[in-house]
């Protein structure tokens, strides 16, 4: 069975800089680390690292940035070829690191605005069980996605990251809806209060708490393992993967986010998002 992932693809650019510059002013940086990310590639990476069939449903420029997120994309094990090369640029996002360790991002998101609902009608679904979105292209596309997989018998996922308004038939499909607790505060006052939104289901992710699931029947907490913390960079995204892993494989919507919960735990012992994420055997090994 195979998990269909629509979503970014971004190369960042990483600098590290003394201070964050003033406006009108130029700070001198350390040299420039350039890596795979966005939200859809990390969860598709994240997918494929565990052993699932995963295709990847995006867009790139043809520059430099989008044949080396082809690359990292297929050399996890992702298949592409339902990527699409744009006229537009690579989705980039620069990001500057100061000694505090905090960052300043700006995303450019460039051929990722340039996904459309053509690229969504000229997916094959046989063998799809899971369609897995989130958030930074275009809603139309991820709405008329969610659409199109459910019609078909598909299974779809969205993790609403960042949260931006979804049509409300779109929302209802889902099964289910992932947010992480700062994105669940920004729309119910209550786990059970995001199912008034429409979803069959719900998953919110807790941090080092783990993650609550929560279905018409009730709320059920899943607990994350106790992990030394190196990086929580794209933790979310891990979790997403590893999610849509599970129920491709046919667990239950809490046995999947228990799992979820264990990779991404382990995805966060260390650096990075993509390269932090761990195939089954590591899952397996950590406990
Ligand atoms: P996001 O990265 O989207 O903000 P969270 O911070 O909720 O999302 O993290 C997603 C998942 O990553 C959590 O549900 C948990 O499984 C795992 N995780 C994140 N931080 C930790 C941590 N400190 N210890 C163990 N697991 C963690």
């Amino acid at each position: 069975m195979t998990v269909l992932v629509l979503g970014s693809a971004n190369a960042d650019l990483v600098v590290p800089v003394p201070r964050r510059p003033a406006g009108g002013e130029t700070v001198l940086g350390g040299d420039t680390v350039v890596l795979p990310g966005g939200k859809g590639a990390n969860t598709a990476v994240a997918a494929a690292r565990l052993g699932a069939s995963v295709a990847f449903v995006g867009a790139v420029g043809g520059d430099q940035y989008g044949r080396l997120l082809l690359e990292s994309l297929s050399s996890s094990g992702v298949r592409t070829d339902f990527v699409r090369t744009s006229s537009r640029p690579t989705g980039l996002a620069y990001i500057t690191v100061t000694p505090d360790g905090e960052n300043s991002i700006v995303v450019a998101p460039g051929a990722n605005s340039d996904l459309g609902v053509s690229d969504v009608d000229a997916l094959t679904w046989d063998d799809v069980s899971v369609l897995v979105c989130s958030l930074e292209v275009p809603v139309p596309t991820v709405a008329h996605a969610v659409r199109t997989a459910a019609s078909r018998g598909v299974r779809p996922v969205l993790n609403l990251s960042p949260v931006v308004e979804v049509p409300a038939d779109a929302l209802a499909l889902l099964d289910p809806l992932i947010v992480n607790e700062h994105e669940a505060a920004s729309l119910a006052s209550s786990f059970e209060g995001l199912l008034a939104l429409g979803p069959r289901s719900a998953v919110v992710t807790l941090g080092a708490r783990g993650a609550a699931v929560v279905t018409p029947s009730g709320v059920v907490e899943v607990d994350a393992p106790d992990v030394s913390v190196v990086d929580t960079t794209g933790a979310g995204d891990a979790f997403a993967g590893a999610l849509a892993f599970g129920l491709s494989s046919g667990s239950s919507l809490p046995g999947a986010a228990r799992f979820a919960a264990r990779v991404a735990a382990v995805s966060v012992t260390s650096a990075g998002a993509q390269p932090s994420y761990p195939t089954l055997e590591q899952v397996r090994k950590s406990g």
